[in-house]
């Protein structure tokens, strides 16, 4: 099994995500927004030492949320970032929402890739996570995995708990607290998959990403949720409360006709998100898209 995962080393990024408080709340989010009672904003000392476990790794350090932008304390964030890393080294995924304009000077100071997202692309869709991939294919669940998009294609990540081989397994141990994270103390991320069998086992088999089940698109705002997940969540989770959910009956890895990630070859969504924000992007050479002040 572990020879079928990809290396923290080898993906796309490593994420510290500074909060799970967003300003949307789109249909079956990746970092379940809307289902904590109460969301986080990392602690500025947790995040220096996040920071600091992550010196030396070859690849990308994201800054993510929910939405960054909200973190009280961001500039100085952004400071220990300065400090920390070149900008080419530092990239920042968020809405780029009109009301947090006062902050482009500093983001295209700090970060050598913006990653500007409003979910409003006619083309974005989320495919359901809170569907328990154990409950569906019993022991095969683990072969999804090995073939999980998601963890093939995208990030690690640090949250409050600790770190994790996967962003969507960090952000469903925050409701299910399994204890599984990596130490932050530690040079975690160089090791190898082997390590990271104990955190598939108890929150891969709870997610439904590597089922490739039918999309939503974001604007929808509803969750697809199934009936393990909906005894968990109907006394905790606020958009459970608020009715915002289907139940999950569905047919599985029917999802083929949906690219997820159809939207990002379009320039000018990201190049306008960007414009109302006060921002210039310039494409790379590496394929990011660097931010100057217009
Ligand atoms: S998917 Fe939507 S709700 Fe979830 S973090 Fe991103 S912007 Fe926020
Ligand atoms: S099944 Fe879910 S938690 Fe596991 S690797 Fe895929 S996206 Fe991550």
């Amino acid at each position: 099994m572990s020879a079928m995962l990809k290396p923290i080393i080898g993906k796309e990024a490593v994420q510290i995500e500074i909060t799970n408080a967003c300003i949307y709340n789109c249909a079956n989010c990746t970092r379940l927004v809307g289902h904590h009672q109460k969301p986080y904003m990392m602690d500025l000392d947790y995040f220096k030492t996040a920071l600091d476990s992550l010196k030396g790794i070859p690849i990308m350090i994201g800054i993510m949320g929910g939405e960054p932008l909200l973190h009280p304390r961001f500039k100085e964030i952004c400071q220990y970032l300065q400090k920390m890393f070149p900008p080419e080294k530092l990239g920042l995924w968020s809405t780029l929402d009109k009301r947090f304009k006062h902050y482009a000077p500093l983001i295209a100071a700090t970060f050598g890739a913006v990653l500007p997202n409003n979910h409003t692309h006619k083309q974005i869709f989320h495919s359901p996570v809170l569907v328990s991939s154990r409950e569906i294919l019993y022991g095969h669940y683990l072969d999804a995995v090995k073939s999980c998009w998601l963890q093939n294609n995208w990030s690690s990540s640090i949250n409050p708990q600790g770190a994790y081989f996967c962003e969507v397994a960090a952000a469903i141990d925050l409701i299910l607290k399994t204890k599984t994270a990596f130490d932050i103390h530690t040079v975690w991320w160089r090791q190898k998959p082997a390590a990271y069998l104990k955190q598939v086992k108890v929150l891969c088999s709870k997610c439904g990403v590597c089922l490739n089940l039918t999309t939503r698109r974001d604007t929808e705002k509803i969750d697809d949720i199934d009936e393990w997940w909906l005894s968990r969540l109907q006394k905790t989770s606020p958009k459970v409360k608020a009715g915002l959910f289907k139940r999950y009956t569905g047919p599985i890895f029917d999802q083929h006709q949906v690219q997820v990630n159809q939207f990002r070859s379009d320039l000018r969504y990201f190049h306008r998100i960007a414009k109302q924000f006060g921002l210039k992007l310039v494409l790379q050479r590496n394929g990011y898209l660097k931010p100057f002040v217009r």
